[in-house]
């Protein structure tokens, strides 16, 4: 029996496995053969199916594109449920509706398990560095057991509330980051026009009202920030397509609670456009390069 199996080892779920491996042993899976072969490289055992994973570990963290994944992953054939041990804790930390994650829980107290959405924000960075910020979804008495097991992995575990609250605050919360992204952007493309260099504008802005985390932490014109994907040339990072994901579901939560959120329906207006153009593999800053009216930089 292995301490964790792990199921979803993508640009976020590589790093965040990695990680959870200083804690325990991990046994892993993906339908991706080559990053199936980078965990066995850092030591940690393939399985040949979600189920098989979760069968031979006593948590399960999985960390997968959409709802879809997560339902096929819990609910499908040879999947969690229908093999998990007795009472195993169950935590996704994918983004997906609330809905679907409320479903997902409800199944899971129904077949004696423990369940978590545990959503995260930080980046592939921060899910390298063990600093992701989770907002968990929880029964109140199962916050102890779950945040252990993503401490190795965080820099902050907050409960949000009940089943689906972390997904809420996740969803509001990447919203957020499109808007600001997308302001971010559009005021670096008119820094430019305007005669200023990107680092001009950014040590002035950095230090003024204007500073936000897509300018400091993650800027979308090249240069300032190094690690930033405008200097790889917006290789995700976090995926445009992942963005607009994320703002179909902030609308769709907007619509059934009655809420108003006009810079959000802009911005998924936005990433629909750039992901039409045929950009939606590439990193969401990569919006930088449409607003500034140079796509071709994103050809290569
Ligand atoms: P990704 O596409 O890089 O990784 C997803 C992984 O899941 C892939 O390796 C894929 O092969 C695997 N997968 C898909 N279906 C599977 C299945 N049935 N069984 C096993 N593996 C399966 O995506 P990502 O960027 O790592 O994002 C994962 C989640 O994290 C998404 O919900 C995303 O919205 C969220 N997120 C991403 C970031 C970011 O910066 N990339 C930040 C915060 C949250």
């Amino acid at each position: 029996m292995h301490d964790f199996a792990f199921i979803g080892l993508g640009n976020m779920g590589s790093g965040m496995a990695k990680n959870l491996a200083s804690a325990g042993s991990v046994i892993a899976f993906d339908l991706s053969e080559e990053a199936l072969k980078a965990a066995e490289a850092v030591g940690m055992t393939r399985a040949s199916s979600a189920g098989e994973a979760a069968a031979q570990a006593k948590t399960v963290v999985t960390m997968l594109p959409a709802g879809p994944h997560v339902k096929a992953v819990y609910m499908g054939e040879n999947g969690i449920f229908d093999n998990a041990a007795d009472g195993a804790l169950l935590i996704d930390c994918s983004t997906i509706d609330v809905d679907t994650a409320r479903e997902v829980a409800g199944v899971a107290q129904s077949r004696g398990f423990r369940f978590a959405d545990a959503p995260v924000s930080g980046g592939v960075a921060a899910a390298a560095g063990g600093a992701l910020t989770f907002m968990v979804g929880c029964q109140a008495d199962d916050f102890d057991t779950v945040k252990p097991v993503l401490e190795p992995m965080a820099k902050a575990v907050i409960r949000a509330g009940d089943h689906g609250a972390g997904q809420a605050a996740k969803i509001c919360n990447n919203m957020l980051l499109a808007i600001h992204m997308i302001g971010t952007a559009e005021a670096f493309a008119l820094a430019e026009k305007l005669g200023l260099d990107a680092q001009q504008f950014f040590d002035i802005s950095s230090v003024s009202s204007g500073q936000n985390w897509s300018m400091t932490s993650y800027c979308p014109a090249a240069g300032p920030v190094p690690t930033s994907p405008a200097n790889k040339g917006y290789a995700p990072g976090f995926a445009a397509n992942m963005m607009l994901k994320d703002l179909k579901l902030a609308a769709e939560a907007a619509a059934k609670a009655g809420a108003s959120t006009p810079l959000g329906g802009q911005a998924e207006s936005l990433y629909a456009l750039f992901d039409g153009l045929g950009y939606g593999h590439k990193d969401f800053s990569g919006i930088m390069a449409m607003l500034a009216g140079r796509l071709e930089a994103l050809d290569n």
